[in-house]
């Protein structure tokens, strides 16, 4: 297969994070000049049929998902988000679990939002699941209703220590890694570790996770991620290298809630080829 424009393996839309509608993601990917995106909503495939329906003949669509994992080998637990690809959404098991997490998603916002209010901050839920329009609500949308009153000027802001960073965060309960693995698999589909080294989220895990991940089915570390270092990028592609993981790279794209393009970093095209055949199904598209 030659794949001739840049390969975006991992995108959000209105479905969760983003702010641009799934249609929008791919329009967004067209004028990107990309020869592929994926979009990886966090906890949901309810993105999917719009980006499909809007999908071109010159894009192909990679239709996935990012799954909000744990890893409990240590206390507290360390938050992880796995990328899931050519899986069956309709398999129960992971069907079931992605369900869980969205409504873990809610009683964790409604939390926080109590929070809030607590210190006299009058942020309501009907604001907050309004703007999250039925996609998985996260702490992104909580940060827009901060700015909305002007208490913080960006989303990143917002995830401030003295905002949802930590003052008023509610941790989710999520799923075990290794649980998360083995439902993308046992769906079909190819399991990417996101952003392992991205340190400005939290604590990350150990190589010796990663290897243990690599052990149990993992197909690939994302590499390429504006929150590694090229030393981490580094590190991380001999990692990779050694484990016989494939090394992706992709944009972690979420609209205006963060400042990165559509396409800011890429996956090679061989990479790209070999990683989807480890995946069960078709992807999406013309
Ligand atoms: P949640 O999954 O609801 O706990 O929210 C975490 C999500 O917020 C991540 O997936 C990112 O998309 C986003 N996020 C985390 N840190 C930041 C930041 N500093 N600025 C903007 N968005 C962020
Ligand atoms: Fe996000
Ligand atoms: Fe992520
Ligand atoms: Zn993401």
């Amino acid at each position: 297969m030659t794949v001739l424009g840049g390969i975006d393996l991992h995108t959000h839309s209105t479905a969760s994070d983003g702010t641009l509608r799934p249609a929008e993601v791919v329009d967004a990917a067209v004028q990107a000049g990309l020869a592929v995106v994926a979009l990886t909503d966090h906890d949901t495939v309810s993105g999917w049929p719009e980006a499909r329906a809007a999908c071109p003949a010159s894009l192909t669509l990679e239709l996935g998902v990012e799954m909000s994992c744990h890893w409990n080998g240590v206390q507290p637990p360390i938050s992880l988000h796995l990328l899931g690809y050519r899986f069956d959404p309709e398999e129960p098991a992971l069907a079931g679990a992605l369900a869980a997490s969205r409504k873990e998603r809610t009683t964790r916002a409604r939390r926080m939002i109590d929070l809030l209010n607590a210190d006299g901050i009058d942020v309501s839920w009907d604001e907050v699941s309004a703007d999250a329009a039925g996609g998985a609500v996260g702490r992104p949308h909580l940060a827009r209703a901060l700015m909305r009153r002007g208490l913080v000027a960006s989303v990143s802001e917002g995830f401030g220590d003295q905002w949802l960073g930590e003052r008023y965060r509610i941790r989710k309960r999520d799923l075990d890694v290794l649980e998360a693995l083995r439902l993308i698999r046992g769906a079909g589909g190819a399991a990417v570790f996101a952003h392992p080294l991205a340190r400005r989220r939290g604590r990350v895990v150990p190589d010796e996770v990663i290897e243990r991940l690599a052990r149990e089915g993992l197909a690939g570390l994302e590499v390429d991620h504006e929150d590694h270092t090229p030393a981490e990028r580094e590190h991380l592609r001999e990692l990779a290298e050694k484990l016989g993981l494939f090394a992706t790279g992709s944009s972690d794209f979420h609209g205006t809630n963060k400042s990165i393009p559509i396409g800011a970093n890429t996956t090679a095209p061989e990479v790209y080829t070999a990683l989807m055949a480890t995946g069960g199904r078709e992807p999406s598209g013309p």
